[in-house]
């Protein structure tokens, strides 16, 4: 059975029966033209193909990672004839065909012109580029760290992507793929042809290395193949969800020789790379939104940069299905129940918690009486989200906040009504603390 059958009978367990029966059943995955870093699937007709790909591809795509250890772009489609596919293709589509397979993991995507550069991943971005440039000559392994979506990935294959088309051999692998293709080798015994593969390649990408802990006999291997390709100044690049030090279950003999290197950082993107980021994924993606609409999808998702192009598909079916231009009141039309989940369960004690630190006070002095410009500044805003963002009374709000009574918190919600009407950026700040508080980070 292949992958994408398999993968839509997952679906199966997770989505009610109806539409299951009368969308799902109706597609089928499309081997021909699916990659690693692709998923194709054929629809009977152009609605069905939208709808699918506008409510599940997010579940389909993150059903491929589970089993792969990819997660593939979701196209949805219908049947393409075999010569119409090739005469569409770009020309640089056709030359990479005729390179090595190793490269057949790699997201084209991934490179350094579309990775948007701030603050919050400049260190790595530097540290990946320059690795990228002179591999093997600096720092040797190169350890890529940070959370979930901050573009960790999208770095490592970047420095994959450039490498590549320089001709050097480069092997991509996430650790789960990694661990296959050793556990099959050792079963076929064939492991010079694993030590062969992994140890004459010019660059080594390992993509979420703390999925080795506890996989006593991989790290046995890895820490050999490591050290044969830093004695050959072949360069190692390593990323995962936390520094060395603080994943468990891996040798002490490894870990070390992941800081031999240089560490490099991801935080999460503040809101002007977010809104950067959008703007690219726009772009590569050929989708058109107006500056308004863009910041309102930034200030909606929380740090991790994959939903974004999960929230662009669902904007750009909706709005082809339903025939209307993506304006503001339509985006947050489409995007209600995305925020709506997130609201659910919001106490006053998050509120507090993101705006004292958001805005630099300490939580007990937004409660406190103090007088001092920034701290009530502060608690008149921790006090309109509360009221927006909870079921709470005024007069309960009143209480909690040590308000005279209810007059007084309707008179800080109209003062703010009234500034966030005149005051863009201060509508800005709201809508991201808002989103910080709902999105539970
Ligand atoms: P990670 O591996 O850290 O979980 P990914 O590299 O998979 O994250 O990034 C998730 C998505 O966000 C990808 O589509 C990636 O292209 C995008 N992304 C993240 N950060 C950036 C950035 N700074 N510039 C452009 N795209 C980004
Ligand atoms: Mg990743």
């Amino acid at each position: 059975m292949s992958i994408g059958r398999k993968v839509l009978d997952l679906l199966k367990d997770e989505i009610n029966e109806a539409d299951y029966n009368r969308y799902i059943k109706q597609v089928s995955y499309c081997t021909e033209h699916s990659k690693s870093d692709l998923a194709r699937f054929n629809a009977p007709n152009l609605l069905i193909a939208n709808w699918v790909k506008t409510k599940y591809s997010n579940k389909i795509a993150h059903l491929f990672e589970l089993k792969t250890g990819v997660r593939p772009q979701i196209e949805i489609g219908l049947p393409q004839k075999r010569n119409k596919l090739k005469a569409s293709k770009k020309p640089e589509d056709i030359a990479t065909h005729n390179k090595p397979v190793t490269h057949s993991l790699l997201n084209p995507s991934y490179t350094f012109e579309n990775f948007v550069e701030g603050s919050s991943n400049n260190f790595a971005y530097v540290a990946a580029e320059n690795v990228a440039k002179a591999p093997g000559a600096i720092y040797n392994p190169l350890f890529i760290y940070g959370g979930v979506g901050l573009g960790k990935t999208h770095l490592l294959q970047a420095i994959g992507n450039y490498n590549q088309n320089l001709g050097k051999s480069v092997i991509y692998t996430t650790v789960e793929q990694f661990i296959n293709d050793f556990t099959r080798h050792i079963r076929n015994g064939t492991m010079d042809r694993f030590r062969e593969k992994y140890r004459l390649c010019d660059l080594l990408l390992i993509d979420d290395i703390q999925f080795l802990s506890g996989k006593t006999q991989t790290q046995e291997e890895f820490f050999h193949t490591f050290n044969e390709l830093k004695d050959a100044n072949k360069q190692i690049i390593l990323t995962a969800d936390r520094k060395p030090k603080e994943i468990a279950g891996i040798e002490d003999r490894l870990i070390s020789r992941f800081e031999w290197g240089l560490l490099a950082d991801i935080q999460a993107p503040e809101l002007e790379t977010k809104i950067a980021i959008i703007k690219k994924k726009c772009e590569i993606n050929h989708v058109l939104l107006n500056n308004e609409v863009i910041e309102y999808i930034a200030t909606v998702i929380d740090s991790n940069a994959r939903e974004i192009e999960g929230i662009l598909n669902k904007l750009h079916g909706f709005s082809r299905m339903m025939n209307k231009d993506l304006t503001l009141e339509f985006t947050k039309d489409v995007l209600k129940d995305h925020i709506k989940e997130k609201r659910d369960n919001i106490t006053v004690e998050d509120i507090i918690k993101v705006v004292s630190k958001e805005l630099n006070i300490k939580p007990s002095e937004i409660r406190s009486k103090s007088r001092t410009k920034n701290i009530v500044y502060a608690r008149r805003v921790a006090i309109f989200l509360t009221r927006t963002l909870t079921q709470n009374t005024m007069p309960e709000l009143a209480k909690y906040y040590g308000m005279k009574d209810h007059t007084s918190v309707s008179h800080t919600m109209k003062a703010i009504e009234k500034l966030l009407k005149e005051d863009a950026n201060f509508k800005l700040k709201i809508d991201e603390l808002t989103n910080k508080i709902t999105s539970n980070e």
